[in-house]
């Protein structure tokens, strides 16, 4: 019987009722079909997954493959690409031919599929800017339709999918990329890494290898070195005048730079309309986490599960840890956290429900 930490990149997680791997989208359809309850998985670099595992059919889109052209607007080169695929190969694919847009998502684990759901992103750049519709299956019809980006409530690691508002299973995504050879560096650290400035041009290929060092260095590359999924604390958004409240040195940055560069041209005036109540900013969750007195390596006494060594964000099965040990530890960093700084850090990993009954 397959065990969800074989399936899992933070490797916890028990048995799965069965596991399905449809080898087209037309299959996919039929197992969700033939199945009471199902769970569809990319990579399983997102989740947490229950130590009891989880009682419906695994329904996993390793098989939906294939890259293909399609056209798009604005002198853009268009590729359609199944959920199937490793997202890293598909960003090594444009940097290849001098496609930009996606080169500072490079090294994110995971599959194509998964890339809208938490809408990825990382050294400043985010899915969104690039995505121009998603494939969607609609499990109640059977029916897929595209859907485009504008309909999916795409946010800061979020989307309509992400927080359940919208069904649906990713088929393959649509982007449009810019015939380029340089990206442009969005990214202070990625910025020193380039030795150039935030905002400058440099080769794809630069930016795609600067990126997969920094994580390297961080372990945030799915090599085995550190399993894990990733960060697995969003950075807090508050209100602005509230973070002035916060001990002198607290990173923080404008909200929406990214958001509101996207989703307000410049010719549609002051970034106010965007976010017309409140001015935010964004804390870095990292910073708390050490502020509150919790160090790299840290793990709970008896437990498997660690800050990782090499990045405040990230939890790490150091080797035979259980879901509940994983889970143990991110609570202890949310409530240290909002002793010390009355802020709810969330999680950002999918943590799946225990199956009925259990403890
Ligand atoms: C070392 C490491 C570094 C990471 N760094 C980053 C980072 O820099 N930025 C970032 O944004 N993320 C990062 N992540 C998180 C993760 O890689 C991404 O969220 C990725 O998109 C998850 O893809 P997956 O295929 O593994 O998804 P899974 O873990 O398999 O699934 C995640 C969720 O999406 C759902 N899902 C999966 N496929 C589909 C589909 N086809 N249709 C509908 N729903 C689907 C699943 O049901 C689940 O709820 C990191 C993870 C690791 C382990």
């Amino acid at each position: 019987m397959t065990e969800l930490r074989e399936l899992t990149t933070m490797r916890v997680g028990g048995p799965a009722r069965s596991i399905e791997r449809p080898a087209s989208a037309e299959d996919l359809a039929e197992a969700i079909r033939a199945a009471d309850e199902w769970l569809v998985l990319g990579g399983g670099s997102n989740v947490v997954a229950p130590d009891d595992g989880v009682d419906a059919t695994v329904v996993l889109t390793a098989g939906l493959r294939g890259i293909e052209s399609v056209a798009a607007d604005g002198g853009r080169v268009g590729l359609r690409i199944g959920a199937g695929e490793r997202w890293d190969d598909v960003v090594a694919f444009a940097v290849e031919r001098g496609l930009a847009g996606i080169e500072a998502l490079s090294g994110i684990p995971g599959s194509v599929g998964a890339a809208p759901v938490q809408n990825i992103g990382a050294y400043g750049q985010e899915v969104a800017e690039a995505l121009v519709a998603v494939e969607l299956l609609d499990p109640a019809s059977g029916r897929a339709d595209r859907v485009p980006a504008a309909e999916l409530g795409l946010g800061y690691r979020t989307s309509a999918l992400k927080r359940g508002e919208r069904d649906g299973v990713v088929l393959g995504i649509e982007l449009a990329l810019a015939p380029s050879r340089d990206g442009v560096i969005g990214y202070a650290q990625l910025a020193n890494a380039l030795g150039a400035a935030v905002g400058a041009a440099a080769p794809l290929q630069a930016i795609r290898e600067a990126v997969l060092e920094l994580r390297r260095s961080k372990g945030m590359l799915d090599d085995g070195a550190f399993p894990s999924c990733g960060s697995f604390f969003l950075n807090p958004i508050v209100d602005e005048n509230w973070a002035r409240g916060l001990p002198a040195g607290a990173p923080s940055w404008p909200v929406g730079t990214e958001e509101a560069d996207v989703a307000a041209p410049l010719d549609e005036g002051p970034r106010h309309r965007v976010y017309p109540d409140r001015r935010d900013v964004k804390l870095s969750a990292a910073w708390l986490i050490e502020q509150a007195g919790i160090a790299r390596g840290y793990a709970l006494p008896g437990s498997r599960a660690a800050i990782s060594p090499r990045h405040t964000l990230a939890i790490v099965n150091t080797g035979g840890a259980t879901a509940r040990e994983v889970l143990q530890l991110a609570e202890f960093v949310q409530i240290r956290v909002s002793q010390e700084f009355g802020i709810n850090l969330r999680p950002e990993p999918v943590i799946l429900p225990a199956p009925a009954g259990a403890l």
